[in-house]
């Protein structure tokens, strides 16, 4: 029997992911979280190594040819995003894996591990709170938010396919039952 555990939050952008990410974490302080590369040039805060492995195309390419990433997705017009092999080789039950990703990737994360990953969705409660939220973190252009928008519709219809859905209608409470989620799976 396999003892590896890989969780993977997945939710369109907004959707508060990327806080609830952080609050498993301080549930689960034996939990490490995978720190995936992107071509995305890092936003005001980040930091290489820490949020993401901030990469030129190029690299990411030649990563790509070295078999180094699990899985990868253009989740915008030229922006890459991909999971290293690296960060979830060493995934147990003791030390599991945190993965913070798309949906496609999500997707392709439950047909590699099938029962050894926990993959939760997370919705945001509409569309308009969604775009809402994306205004006021003000990180984006009116270009870069119009795709995402674009994308997040798309991406709501994946929500069935994985293991659990969350809505963040409340992020203490969607925190709750996702920790409760993986605390079941850690378990079993
Ligand atoms: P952001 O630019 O907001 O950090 O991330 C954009 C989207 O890319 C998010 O949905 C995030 O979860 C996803 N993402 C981050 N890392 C990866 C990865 O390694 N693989 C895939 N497929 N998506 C990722």
């Amino acid at each position: 029997m396999s003892q590896r555990k890989i969780i993977a939050l997945t939710a369109p952008s907004g959707s508060g992911k990327t806080t609830l990410a952080r609050r498993v974490l301080e549930a689960f302080p034996e939990m490490r979280f995978s720190v995936s590369v992107t071509t995305r040039p890092p936003r005001p805060g980040e930091k290489d190594g820490v949020h993401y492995h901030f990469i030129s195309e190029e690299d990411f390419r030649r990563r790509i040819a070295a078999g180094d990433l699990l899985e990868y997705e253009e989740v915008y017009p030229g922006r890459f995003y991909g999971t290293l092999v690296s960060e979830v080789r060493e995934a147990t039950r003791e030390h599991p894996v945190l993965l913070d990703i798309d949906v496609k990737g999500a997707e392709n994360v439950k047909r590699i591990f099938g029962d050894d990953a926990l993959v939760v969705f997370i919705r945001p409660p509409s569309l308009e709170v969604l775009a809402e939220r994306l205004r006021r973190r003000n990180t984006e252009s009116e270009e870069t938010l119009r795709h995402r928008l674009e994308r997040a519709a798309h991406e709501l219809a994946y929500a069935d396919r994985f293991d659990a859905v969350v809505v963040n209608d409340d992020l203490d409470r969607a925190t709750e039952e996702t920790i409760r989620l993986i605390r079941s799976f850690l378990e079993r």
